[in-house]
């Protein structure tokens, strides 16, 4: 077995330097060949170390080792001569000799450990990225780019609970396109997809930026939005059906019913119901129109 081991074996820079001048006063050889520097008398360890790590030794790494005898994992840069500086990982310690202070370094090379880290940092990054896609995707309806009905409850609720905090009425419509099967069945699918996509579009465009407007189911729609006085949510809904009577989508008339139910007290849930029946109640008197109410006074 072998009992004597070499210094020059190791995967790293052991270099021993005086604690004043740096000057090296043993260096293994893998120091030599990383540093690119030759043996010398007198050669003091900065040498082998870029302008900027030299910097970081002398305003750093010395004021550390003198004040608490060590430092630990300074990432440092040695200088080459024809090539890129190479990032290196420096640990040193301060031991006293018989008779003067020497400091032992260890220098290892990080350029593994620099790539490994941007990998992660880029992984991360990509990571992070899909999970507010997916966030995004989780909250839209796939055809027609409005929010999804979970998505929908979700904001409502959240909506119904700031209104309610600041006194504010707000309006809920239900908005379904009529006689949508007939439109399916004489134009197929496809048209029936684009048409619900244009519907979706005419909402939107004509809704505010802090309206809820989503898809909540085949050819339904629901719109929450706080209002000041009666008259917007009204002028909307007349809005909407104006637009529609007057232009053909795909040269097929496409209508709109909507219920509307407005209040200042009302849950989720108490709107929901209370503009399902105002819709139904539209569709019951000829589609094509508006029926609302503030649902405060039933
Ligand atoms: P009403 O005026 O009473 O609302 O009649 P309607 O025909 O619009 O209502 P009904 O509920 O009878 O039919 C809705 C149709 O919507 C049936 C379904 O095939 C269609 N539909 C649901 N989702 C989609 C979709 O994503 N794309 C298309 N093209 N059609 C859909
Ligand atoms: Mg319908
Ligand atoms: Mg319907």
């Amino acid at each position: 077995m072998k009992t004597e081991f070499a210094l020059d074996d190791f995967p790293a820079g052991l270099v021993v330097t005086t604690l004043e001048e740096r000057e090296i006063l043993f260096a293994n050889r893998y120091f030599y060949q990383i540093s690119q520097q030759q043996p010398q008398t007198g050669a003091r360890i900065g040498l082998a170390f870029t302008a900027a790590s030299k910097i970081i030794i002398e305003s750093f790494v010395m004021p550390m080792l003198l004040h608490q005898g060590h430092c630990t994992e300074i990432q440092l840069s040695l200088q080459m001569e024809a090539a890129e500086p190479v990032p290196v990982l420096v640990n040193a310690r301060v031991i006293q000799d018989a008779d003067r202070k020497l400091i032992y370094w260890v220098i290892s090379i990080a350029q593994q450990r620099d790539s490994l880290y941007q990998e992660l940092v880029n992984l991360r990054n990509d990571l992070e990225q899909r999970a507010e896609k997916l966030e995004v995707l989780s909250q839209t309806d796939e055809l027609t780019g409005l929010l999804n009905r979970r998505a929908f409850i979700s904001r409502a609720g959240t909506l119904i609970k700031q209104a309610l905090r600041h006194k504010l009425s707000y309006a809920f419509f239900m908005i379904d396109i009529d006689h949508f099967k007939q439109i399916n069945d004489q134009h197929g699918h496809d048209v029936g997809d684009d048409v619900l996509h244009q519907v979706a579009q005419l909402l939107a465009s004509n809704s505010r930026a802090d309206d809820i407007l989503a898809r909540i189911g085949g050819e339904e729609f629901a719109m929450i939005t706080l209002n000041q006085n009666h008259e917007s949510p009204i002028q909307f809904a007349e809005r909407i059906l104006t637009l529609l009577r007057a232009e053909k989508i795909q040269g097929i008339k496409v209508t709109v019913s909507l219920g509307l139910a407005i209040s200042a007290k009302a849950s989720f849930e108490q709107l929901y119901k209370g503009a399902d029946i105002l819709l139904y109640e539209a569709k019951n008197q000829g589609r094509n129109r508006l029926v609302w109410r503030d649902i405060d006074g039933e």
